[in-house]
């Protein structure tokens, strides 16, 4: 194995050839680097694409930040090297390293992948075997690392269980901890790497795929997941914070242009709206708010730290953080006199949202978003994502009389029962929200339309439908492209291929793992890049082994189908999202739970936890039997 200042000659060699070099030389404000042989254990975070976008992964930031904190462990990072500096890394011999010390990622105890997003699947297969590690679990030995992964792609973690050794599901901060001081204890004893995962499994949180089995029924569907071992749990439940900790404010900061160059503050996380397309409303329940003294002192801290000028206020729904005028008006004051942009994403569709903006008038990035989801009542109802034409209308005034002039609409095509008509209302939507900015603006109002197109994701209440085909996709955006023509229009949507990709990954069972393999060998990466990824070596990896792509998302399933998924809990309960997606087709709605409690499934899992911590920081009722 190459030592660091092997690496580092190397990289001098080539570092002035890529583009770019500021992406694979580390050494940011912010950065930890650490003793190598003071540290009990070692652990990379690896987010499996290019820096510019890695870097401002809130999730990376915080995890590093928490491991760092321990005085026996190390956290460094690496990102997926850009195809001109992956070519000359591996035609001179460089393996993958981190980007504080210059390790290779082999000499690492712990390599721990971020998948927020099914497409950085062949990322990771990449970057393994940049590093030089065995791709498999299976074919990995005791001097390999511990490859884990966690992200909201791993509430589905079947399609990678081959080559991911554990996987963390739900909310890291805590038990990230617990897998250190295991791997800790079992290196003490001397267990094997066998020894060592099982040790994993029996963490809450933490699936380990090798010890579960899995059966199918003639038709290709799941018979069972089950575990083989005893001691390991039928369900995997996902972990989750009672109380969020103090925000990280160490932010690293870039020395290269990057997506978002801003720190972040998480003012909330959880949703309580019910938007029944929503997994990351679905998976992050409850919502667990933080003050807004924390939010401020955390906010300051964070732009000391790093002389950032952009702030963005985190959460799935900003609306609906319980003091966010406070909030807004607060961090005004804080900020006055100081260049500060702030971005407040997410913003509910009213009157209200147009208020918070024009507080932060001098301070907003962008312009005004607004996400309808779909343009017809009845389809509102069906995603339960419920307001009026009238509502809409009413704020898209409010933006434009105070001179906003462009409003980015977001929509979704392809929801359940769906037809063209209701795609020809999202054309005529935009047009009457045209035609309120031309009241006050004349010919410089635009609107924005981003149309993306609806994946029924696991743990979703739409977990039972079907993706529309490609050329449902292709004739629905057909229709808006010949309907929103003209300069006051800008209309963009994904790409079918992109969709079908995304569905097949997100809905698939551990056959995929075979796909995923043969893809990346038929040289796939970077599928999230619209200009890398390369459809027809998917469809050609599905053909070598003998699946069929459309069993993932074309066909709807059955009320008792098994899910690959199933043994992952959320803790909503499976019930409860079959019940809600039939209240769906009849078109029955339903409000924010937090005013009235649904009975998802969470309290029951999560009761001791509510009992310890009452109050109003959590949004779900407080359990009062006795434990
Ligand atoms: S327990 Fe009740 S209030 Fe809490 S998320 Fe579930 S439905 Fe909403």
């Amino acid at each position: 194995m190459l030592t660091p200042l092997e690496v580092e000659t190397r990289l001098e060699r080539i570092l002035l050839k890529v583009q770019k070099p500021g992406r694979y030389v580390g050494g940011e404000l912010n950065v930890v680097v650490k003793a190598w042989d003071q540290v009990k254990t070692r652990l990379a975070l690896v987010f499996p694409d290019i820096y510019d976008i890695g870097i401002s992964n809130l999730g990376l930031q915080i995890l590093y930040d928490q491991v760092n904190q321990r005085p026996d462990a190390l956290a460094e990072r690496a990102y997926a090297p850009w195809v001109d500096m992956e070519d000359l890394m591996r035609s001179k011999d460089i393996p993958l390293y981190s980007l504080e010390s210059k390790h290779p990622l082999a000499a690492f105890d712990i390599l721990g992948f971020s998948l927020p997003y099914e497409t950085l699947y062949t990322n990771t297969l990449n970057l393994l075997d940049l590093a030089g590690i065995p791709l498999r679990t299976a074919g990995r030995s005791a001097s390999d690392p511990l490859v884990i992964a966690g992200g909201h792609a791993c509430f589905n973690p079947e399609p990678m269980h081959a080559f991911i050794d554990a996987f963390v599901i739900g909310e890291g901060e805590e038990v990230i901890l617990e897998i250190i001081d295991t791997h800790q204890r079992c290196k003490r004893a001397g267990l094997g790497r066998e020894e060592l995962l099982l040790e994993m499994a029996k963490i809450p949180g933490v699936y380990v795929p090798r010890f579960y089995e899995v059966k199918y029924l003639d038709d290709g569907t799941l018979a069972s997941i089950i575990p083989t071992f005893p001691g390991v749990p039928e369900k995997i439940v996902k972990r989750m914070v009672a109380k969020l900790p103090p925000p990280t404010t160490r932010f690293l900061v870039p020395n290269i242009d990057v997506v978002h160059n801003r720190v972040s503050v998480e003012v909330m996380r959880g949703c309580t709206r019910g938007c029944r397309f929503c997994q990351a409303g679905m998976i992050t329940r409850p919502v667990r708010e933080r003050t807004v003294d924390e939010i401020i002192t955390a906010a300051q801290s964070a732009v000391d730290a790093t002389g950032a000028e952009e702030l963005a206020l985190l959460s799935l729904s900003s609306s609906d953080y319980t003091d966010i005028l406070e909030l807004v008006t607060r961090i005004d004051e804080q900020f006055s006199g100081k260049h500060l942009t702030v971005s407040l994403p997410s913003l509910r569709i009213d009157t209200v949202s147009v208020e918070l903006m024009e507080k932060l008038k001098d301070r907003r990035s962008g312009g005004f978003t607004l996400a309808p989801e779909a343009a017809t009542e009845r389809m509102r109802c069906i995603i339960n994502k419920y307001i009026t034409d009238e509502q809409l209308l009413e704020t898209a005034r409010q933006i434009y009389s105070r001179g906003w002039v462009n409003i980015k609409l977001y929509f979704m095509i392809g929801h359940p029962s769906e037809t063209l008509e209701d795609v020809q209302a999202i054309a005529d939507l935009c047009k009457r929200v045209l035609a309120e900015g031309r009241e006050f603006l004349g010919s410089k109002a635009k609107v924005h339309a981003g149309v993306s197109t609806f994946i029924p994701k696991p743990h979703t209440p739409f977990q039972w439908v079907s993706v529309d085909t490609a050329e449902q996709i292709k004739a629905k955006q057909t229709l808006l492209m010949h309907e929103l023509r003209g300069s006051a229009f800008k209309l963009s949507w994904t790409p079918p291929e992109d969709t079908l990709l995304e569905g097949w990954l997100s809905r698939g069972d551990r056959r995929m793992a075979e796909v995923v393999y043969a893809a990346w060998k038929n040289g796939t990466k970077f599928d999230a890049w619209q200009d890398q990824r390369r459809f027809e070596a998917w469809t050609g990896a599905f053909a070598t082994q003998k699946l069929d792509p459309a069993f993932y998302t074309h066909r709807p399933r059955r009320a008792d189908e098994v899910f690959p998924w199933d043994h992952i809990s959320d803790t909503i309960r499976r019930k409860y999202l079959y019940n809600d997606y039939l209240r769906s087709m009849s078109g029955t709605i339903h409000l924010d739970c937090r005013e009235n409690c649904d009975a998802c499934g969470i309290l029951p899992a999560f009761a001791t936890t509510r009992r310890e911590y009452p109050g109003i920081y959590w949004k779900c009722p407080e359990v009062r039997s006795p434990a």
